[in-house]
């Protein structure tokens, strides 16, 4: 069913859906796009004085057009915007004149096959709010309020979310009682707020029957409400009457107002939140080519939005006329909008995107107060049970003091939502920005064995393994019920200059099942630092200052360590780094020696396995030749085994399966067996001695919190675990099966996208071919997985990636499986599991993964012809068309 949409030019409630200056500029609206709006309205209202000054007689006209409006459900309209000659002080003046012309363009738009019209903004509110005009209306009409007041209690629903203010425990104040949308907002608010305060201007028997009706106070004074209630839901006629200073710290304010009711073109409180009430987000298949408003950023005005579901549904109705509006109507086209995609979750203030910085110095604001204000008898909720209630939720039972909404509960989906907002806004927005939207970017909530779940209780099986740091599966029960006792026998945390015992027995048992050479142990927190105690000691106990290491290493981002990272883009931001670093290629012998022979160098520092690079596995003589060379050329051998260790390749040190005793070793990931943050730098007591063993000396490299106790305690129950339950056995077998798995995949599917199938142990890669490049520089633009763009730097690689990528995706979302590319080299897919993975859950991940490739094939072949459109130049002028293509044929996982 087509539908029209009546408004009237620029007036002061479209400038209140805008962001002026003081001058009357236009600053912004949603979304910010703003000379596109402007051009637009310059253009009408051009138009119209010219109209004007030609002594033509004003006529209703069509403004602006929707075509091919597609919501979720598949259903398809379009439509017409009317525009009537006249402006909102002209139509209150002289509503008489103002319904001819709104009976003008009805007309007109029944002519052209309208089977329903919306009245935009004050076309709605003369003629008792659509009534008059609609008994006399050849189509049905509506005002499109219930939408508006669905979507206002919804935008209250998330900015309470936001704020973390819960309205169940809140007074509430709905400003603009009796009018239709208080009135109805405040029904449906009644029987879930905390109290419900009804502000109206003056007294009247509808009001009171309300305020009967539904148990509330009834209040005629705006600034007293307002310093009672925390969530302030306004939404009358007359604008300008609830003054910012006068709200309660923290409050929350819903602006349905036309024209909006909070005074002042901006917020001049950063600790309260100003919402623009009323806005629907359309659905994704709309296409925005209209001008109106913010639709081109998707945002348009609710009574619009109903407008378009009445005819998505094909329901030529008069749905919300007059002053009472029922509340089931308004449930009613709520489910119906929601159906067909419209969303009420992106919030605006003052015609703006809120932008998560705002929201941070909105609560920080509001913290800030609290600090110095404190609450007098608050009650404690540690974060603890916060996770916990937020799983009973997830669980079914509900949460216990859920911010609720009438037309919605919280689901587990908003939890994970929230957490998700609130990594993008104090954490890293980048990562939300890539991955986020695409859904690659998981909140877990939950972790056991081999298995992740997420704020909605989807299970997926864990081929990342925090980057192999939780080689005996999360929450290995061995090490939670060590950890708990621990905590419970009251042993120090930490005691600086004093003996820990549990630190003792750690190095004891470490240096047990060391490589022989190694006989001291340094403790720290992190891979990176056991890495920057190896460098040092090995300038301290050498004499020299050289650090070789290979090109494509990984040894950590701390200063020291990422000088012998040899990643340039992970490098050259921070430089100038140590200097003295000098780059080899990765099992490249000759070039060892060449280097070696300068007798320049403290120490070679090196991987048995290059995992951030791509896992790269060297010849099996690289290592011991290495060690042979190094002690030829007397340079000390640092062997980085913080992810190759502690089983990773099956055995416990990679150093073990080939024979070599370096003269350092690197520890860390694992060793806290997934639950404390524990790193070691092991060494030959000689070289500690010669670096440290002074009294000038012995403290000069130290850590606060190295060797803490939980952390021992963590390592000594992963050691004692890795004996007892034949770990390395698993891993191995576990290994043959996967690396089997993947190479007949390999070998028997030649069209798929993959290069090579590579790895020991459980430290796996399979790297896929890139696509063709002479295609590679027109693909640019396309971006079809929407991530491309961020995947800086080496976009090159980034983008012959898209098999990649969109195996992983396919993975994720279709088959439950949670993997990730080497950061180094996008083309390579890690596949590093638990240990403890099961022979089931291998199988199960290798038909995903064959039935993934499959499909990758398929698209590698779409994209490719998509782009090679795009050498014609279809591309440049329609970027967004190749992402839909290559969504819809490959079953929507996007
Ligand atoms: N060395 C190697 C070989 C690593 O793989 C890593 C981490 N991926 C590090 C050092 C740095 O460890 P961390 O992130 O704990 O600092």
């Amino acid at each position: 069913m087509k539908f029209a949409f009546l408004v009237h030019p620029l007036s002061d409630e479209a400038k209140a859906l805008v962001q002026m200056n003081e001058d009357n500029t236009l600053v912004g609206h949603w979304g910010g796009d703003i000379l596109e709006f402007c051009t637009f309205l310059h253009q009408t209202m051009a138009e119209r004085r010219h109209a004007q000054t030609a002594g033509v007689k004003p006529q209703a006209r069509v403004i602006d057009v929707f075509a091919n409006l597609r919501s979720d459900t598949g259903a398809v309209t379009e439509g017409r915007l009317y525009e009537i000659p006249m402006g909102a002080v002209e139509i209150l003046d002289d509503p008489a004149r103002a319904i001819d012309y709104i009976e003008q363009a009805i007309q007109m738009a029944a002519e052209w096959g309208a089977g329903v019209v919306g009245l935009g903004s004050m076309t709605g509110v003369v003629g008792g709010q659509g009534t008059f005009v609609a008994e006399r209306s050849p189509v049905p009409v509506t005002t499109g309020n219930s939408l508006t007041i669905h979507a206002a209690l919804q935008n209250l629903y998330y900015a309470c979310l936001e704020a973390n203010v819960d309205p169940s425990k809140e007074t509430v104040a709905v400003v603009g009682i009796p009018g239709s949308i208080a009135a109805a907002a405040a029904k449906l608010l009644a029987p879930i707020v905390g109290e419900l305060l009804l502000v109206a201007r003056r007294d009247s028997p509808k009001a009171r029957k309300l305020s009967e009706e539904l148990d509330a106070e009834l209040l005629f004074d705006i600034p007293s409400a307002l310093r009672r209630a925390k969530i302030v839901l306004s939404a009358t006629s007359t604008g300008s009457c609830i003054d910012q200073a006068l709200l309660q710290p923290g409050a929350v304010v819903i602006d349905v107002g036309v024209p909006a009711d909070v005074q002042g073109s901006g917020a001049i409180r950063d600790d309260v939140l100003i919402i623009s009430g009323g806005l629907s987000l359309v659905p994704d298949g709309f296409p925005r080519d209209s001008m109106f408003l913010g639709f081109h950023h998707g945002m348009v005005p609710s009574c619009l939005g109903e407008t378009m579901n009445l005819a998505l549904e094909n329901r030529g109705e008069c749905f919300s006329l007059g002053r009472d509006l029922s509340t089931e109507k308004v449930m009613q086209i709520g489910a119906i909008a929601d159906r067909h995609g419209f969303r009420f979750d992106r919030l605006y203030s003052f015609g703006l995107a809120l932008e998560p910085s705002q929201l941070a110095q909105y609560h920080k604001a509001v913290s800030r107060r609290k600090l110095l204000v404190p609450a007098a008898h608050g009650t404690h909720e540690s974060d603890a049970q916060r996770l916990g209630n937020g799983r009973a939720a997830l669980n079914g039972s509900p949460a216990p003091s859920p911010p609720a909404s009438p037309t919605r509960i919280p689901t587990s989906e908003d939890i994970g939502d929230r957490a998700a907002k609130l990594h993008e806004r104090y954490i890293n927005p980048v990562l939300l920005a890539i991955g986020g939207k695409s859904g690659f970017v998981k909140t877990f909530i939950r972790a056991e064995g081999c298995h992740l779940w997420d704020h909605d209780e989807n299970r997926y099986l864990d081929l990342v393994a925090g980057f192999g740091s939780v080689n005996l599966g999360h929450n290995h029960p061995r090490i939670v019920e060590e950890l708990t006792q621990a905590m419970r026998l009251q042993a120090p945390g930490f005691a600086q200059s004093a003996v820990n015992p549990l630190a003792a027995r750690l190095a004891e048992e470490l240096i047990a099942v060391a490589p022989p050479s190694l006989e001291m142990v340094f403790f720290c927190n992190s891979g990176t630092e056991s890495v920057e105690a190896a460098l040092k000691l090995a300038r301290l106990a050498s004499g020299r200052s050289g650090l070789l290491h290979c090109q494509g290493s990984y040894h950590g981002k701390s200063l020291g360590a990422l000088s012998v990272t040899g990643n340039p883009s992970y490098q050259k931001p921070f430089g100038p780094l140590l200097p003295d670093c000098t780059g080899i290629p990765y099992a490249d012998l000759e070039a060892l020696e060449r280097e070696l022979q300068t007798r320049k160098y403290a120490c070679f520092i090196v991987e048995p396995i290059q995992g951030e690079g791509g896992m790269i596995v060297p010849p099996r003589d690289y290592l011991p030749e290495a060690q042979r060379l190094c002690r030829k050329y007397d340079t000390l051998l640092i062997v980085d085994e913080v992810q190759t260790g502690m089983g990773r390749t099956g055995t416990m040190f990679a150093c073990d399966a080939l024979g070599v005793e370096p003269d350092v070793m690197t520890l860390a990931k694992s060793l806290g067996g997934g639950l404390m943050p524990i790193g070691a730098m092991l060494v030959r007591r000689d070289l500690w001695l010669k670096a440290y063993g002074s009294i000038d000396r012995f403290a000069l490299h130290t850590s606060t919190f190295g060797g803490g106790s939980l952390a021992c305690t963590a390592a000594l129950a992963t050691l004692r675990v890795m004996r007892d339950e034949q770990v390395l056995q698993n891993c191995r077998a576990r290994s043959e099966q996967l690396l089997g798995g993947l190479r007949r995949i390999f070998t028997e599917q030649s069209p798929y996208p993959l290069k090579e199938v590579r790895g020991q142990g459980m430290m796996i890669g399979v790297e896929f071919a890139p696509l063709k490049p002479p295609i590679v520089s027109n693909y640019k633009g396309a971006d079809v997985t929407g991530m491309m763009k961020y995947v800086v730097p080496n976009l090159d690689k980034a983008v012959q990636s898209v098999s990649t990528l969109y195996v992983l995706q396919t993975l994720l979302q279709v088959h439950g499986v949670y993997a990730q590319v080497a950061r180094s080299n996008p083309l390579v897919m890690r596949i590093q599991p638990p240990l403890t993975i099961d022979a089931e859950q291998v199988d199960s991940f290798l038909g995903a993964f064959r039935s993934c490739c499959d499909e990758a094939g398929d698209m590698s072949d779409i994209v490719e012809a998509i782009i090679s459109k795009s050498t014609m130049g279809i591309m440049e002028s329609k970027p967004a068309a190749p992402a839909a293509t290559v969504s819809a044929s490959s079953n929507g996982v996007h």
